[in-house]
């Protein structure tokens, strides 16, 4: 008897590329049932993040039509890492495996079939890795591969060129539902998880239609919540600098008290300027980074619901927090 697949994909005003992405899976979904390659009760499961278009309204008819399709309704937009975690975790109790994928088809779907013949050979969690990007400005491009060496070089165990795109099992899910922080950053806790995983390289197609929901501000503060969220390196690299800066202030004053003895004290107005600026330039990042960490603990400790669920559209399983 094969296994249980539900994908799950976040959408966040999709209503351009849905249809189509839908139609794929639909092809993909009865090609992989008929190969025996997973159970004719696999599933479909898109995530509504409280989009503002007719997004929900298509995935609804989607799930009317057809039951392979299921819906997971957000209460609001909680951004792309929430809408995943919620999806996952909605369909953890359901699934023996769940692929997550973008709405908009720049993952290839045809990579699902290498996923799981490595999740039969008996990898928990199995990562799609881009193997090229050239569909990728050359923007998108140089930042995506500072941020992978600078998550290196923090101490993070993330796996490069993957984003969303992976197969995990159930046994994976149910360790990723172990970890509680409410800033989740997914790409970084699931290879904590530890389970036997394993890659498959595809190549990334532009984005079918729509734009990216991801502007340059929003993948700034991606960055910066991956980095704060693994790692506290950045806070050590200010105690080091903190120590660097202290040993050329002695070295300062050692040269100062003996231009002073030697009776040269020229105004000397530039060098102070220049130090007091230097200086304080270095304690309001130092701050600013110790902030980060402190907003950190304080958005912990009020551990907040990730997300909250209106409905799940689903065959069998469904429910609707609206009604009574
Ligand atoms: N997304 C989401 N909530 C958001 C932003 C994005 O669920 O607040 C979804 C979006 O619909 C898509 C995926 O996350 O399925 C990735 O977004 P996008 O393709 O815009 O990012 P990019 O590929 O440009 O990095
Ligand atoms: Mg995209």
């Amino acid at each position: 008897m094969a296994d249980k697949l539900y994908f799950v994909i976040p959408c966040y005003n999709e209503e351009e590329v849905l249809p189509e992405t839908a139609r794929r899976l639909q092809e993909k979904m009865h090609a992989l049932i008929k190969s025996g390659m997973i159970s004719g009760d696999s599933r479909v499961v898109f995530v509504n993040d409280g989009s503002g278009d007719r997004t929900w309204e298509i995935i609804r008819n989607l799930h009317e039509k057809d039951g392979l399709f299921s819906g997971v309704n957000l209460s609001r937009n909680r951004g792309h890492q929430n809408a995943l975690l919620a999806g996952l975790m909605t369909v953890r109790p359901y699934c023996d495996m769940a692929i997550s994928m973008d709405a908009d088809l720049q993952d290839d779907i045809n990579a699902c079939d290498r996923m799981l013949e490595k999740y039969y050979s008996g990898s928990d969690i199995v990562y799609g890795v881009r193997s090229a990007r050239k569909t990728d400005t050359w923007f998108k491009r140089t930042t995506a591969e500072g941020f992978y060496s600078l998550m290196k070089h923090m101490g993070t165990n993330t796996v490069s060129n993957h984003a969303d795109f992976r197969l995990m099992s159930r046994r994976a899910l149910d360790g990723l539902s172990e970890f509680g922080e409410v800033n989740l950053f997914l790409r970084g806790i699931v290879p904590m998880i530890g389970y036997p995983s394993d890659v498959v390289y595809y190549e990334r197609a532009e984005r079918f239609a729509g734009t990216s929901k991801y502007p340059l501000k929003k993948m700034l503060s991606f960055a910066v919540e991956g980095i704060t969220s693994l790692s506290i390196e950045p806070l050590r690299i200010i105690s080091q600098l903190g120590i660097a800066v202290f040993l050329v202030s002695i070295a300062i004053l050692i040269y100062s008290l003996i231009r002073y003895a030697m009776g040269a004290t020229v105004p000397g107005w530039t060098f102070l300027a220049i130090s007091i600026w230097a200086i304080g330039g270095l304690i309001l990042l130092a701050l600013g980074v110790i902030g980060e960490y402190i907003g950190k603990i304080y958005l912990e400790t009020k551990a907040r619901p990730r997300y909250l669920i209106r409905e799940f559209l689903d065959s069998e399983h469904g429910f609707d927090t609206d009604k009574p």
